[in-house]
């Protein structure tokens, strides 16, 4: 992957100026990381000195090396053979992520490292848990399906890393993430990162916390001040011919479109792939290769478009990606912001466009409250806004009540009627008939 170089940060903040380990020093070089960013700049010496670290922070802001780095100096030449650090992650991806990123920091030390997610099968799991590989990884459910055996032993932990926190609180992983705390450790250091902090995170960091050093807690989370943003109003049953519209000028080289549901981005990728463009699909029920194969097709250019859900936004690590499209308004600002955030990452400038249909007109208010401003609107020059739609992506929900309903009626009257007919013949023949149903049931 091409290394990107912060262009904001003054000239004189070189990750030389952190008390790394060498080892740690020359893999940052050779991934390419020149200047550090700004939460690396805030966390990582007091991370050094033992310090916890509480940090609201956006995605795209390079919170992984933030924390990664810190930990593994802290990892480095001691005593082995029991999981040291624990990271726990929202989702798959975004654990994989992670993983990769350690190895990158890792390469010249011995410290070992493993992913624990769902969807794969639990043997290789074990016996990184059982070898006690220093760093673990992991999303919440799998892990403490591995937690109740007893060779996954979390009792070494030193180091503990709650990672898009709020995330996790939203996916319902909270009653997870307490059970598997109790089994940590007190005495730990812990790093505790959200793109924002609603009531119940900010209990859960105080109670997991001690004397944290807080970086940007006071702001809310914004999309990077590089990302240009912009609305594109349109009827909802012409938002794939304006997708279409914009893939076809050619503006946009590799786009990364959030739909709201999975039925949608199944039907979009449909529509998109018919039409002509590579296109991959990404939620939550792929399975873990499919998703794998989506990612890193999109990653090496075999697809220019992927089509995901929000599950989906979380973890995607594309760099130097040019565009996101909000094919749905996201149906909170948090998720707004973390699906913009996929774009003009680690400050590189970037697109982010959302489609509204009128009904999604409240979402967008919502959105604007709390980035602080107003979008811009803008209409597509010569695209036909009056045109027949295309046929309709999914059919709501309402509709299909309905239509489930219509065929029941349609069932029960049929079974009335034939019920009706059979009372109406002579008992002899009637009997004769049960007589039959009965020697055929016996057969079955
Ligand atoms: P993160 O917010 O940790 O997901 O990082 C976002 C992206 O920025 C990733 O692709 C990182 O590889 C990249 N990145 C993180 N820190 C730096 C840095 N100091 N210089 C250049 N790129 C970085």
């Amino acid at each position: 992957m091409t290394p990107i170089i912060p262009a904001q940060a003054p000239a004189n903040d070189l990750f030389d100026s952190f008390a790394l380990h060498p080892t740690i020093l020359k893999a940052v070089r050779d991934i390419g990381y020149v200047r550090p960013t700004a939460i690396q700049m805030d966390a990582i010496p007091p991370a050094l000195e033992g310090r916890d670290i509480l940090a609201c922070a956006a995605t795209g802001s390079g919170k992984t090396a933030a924390f990664l780095l810190p930990i593994l100096n802290g990892l480095i030449g001691k005593r082995r053979g029991t999981t040291r650090a624990l990271v726990v992650a929202p989702t798959r991806e975004l654990a994989a992520q992670i993983l990769d990123d350690l190895k990158g920091f890792a390469k010249y030390t011995s410290v070992t490292s493993a992913v624990i997610y769902g969807g794969v099968g639990m043997g290789e799991q074990e016996r990184a848990l059982r070898s006690g590989v220093d760093v673990i990884i992991a999303t919440p459910g799998r892990l403490l399906d591995h937690m109740q055996n007893s060779y996954a032993k979390l009792n070494g932990i030193e180091y503990l890393v709650l990672d898009e926190a709020d995330r996790m609180l939203d996916m319902g992983f909270l009653p997870d993430i307490k059970r598997i705390l109790k089994v940590i450790p007190r005495e730990r250091q812990t790093f505790f990162l959200s793109a924002t902090i609603p009531a119940p995170i900010a209990e859960l960091s105080k109670n997991l916390l001690q004397s944290p050093v807080k970086i940007n807690v006071a702001r809310q989370a914004a999309p990077a001040g590089t990302i240009k943003q912009a609305l594109y109003p349109i009827q909802q049953e012409l938002k794939s011919a304006l997708l279409h519209a914009l893939l076809d000028r050619g503006i946009m080289k590799d786009v990364l479109v959030f739909t709201r549901t999975k039925h949608r981005t199944n039907r979009l990728a449909e529509y998109l792939t018919k039409a002509g463009f590579k296109t991959a699909r990404l939620h939550g029920n792929r399975s873990m290769r499919q998703r794998m194969d989506a990612l890193e097709g999109f990653k090496d250019g075999t697809y220019r478009v992927l089509v995901a859900t929000d599950i989906a936004a979380r973890g995607i690590d594309v760099e130097a990606l040019g565009h996101v499209i909000n094919f749905d308004v996201p149906v909170t600002p948090e998720d707004y912001i973390h699906r913009v955030g996929r774009t003009g990452r680690a400050e590189l400038s970037g697109e982010a466009f959302t489609f509204v249909s009128p009904d999604e007109e409240a979402g967008v208010r919502a959105i604007e409250k709390t980035i602080g401003r107003k979008l811009q609107r803008e209409m597509l020059s010569d695209f036909d806004y009056s045109k027949r739609p295309n046929a309709r992506l999914e059919i709501p929900i309402g509709e299909r009540l309905a239509a489930m309903r219509a065929q029941k009626a349609r069932g029960r009257s049929n079974q009335n009627l034939s019920q009706s007919r059979n009372q109406n013949r002579t008992p002899g023949r009637g009997s004769a008939n049960q007589g039959r149903a009965r020697a055929n049931g016996n057969r079955r």
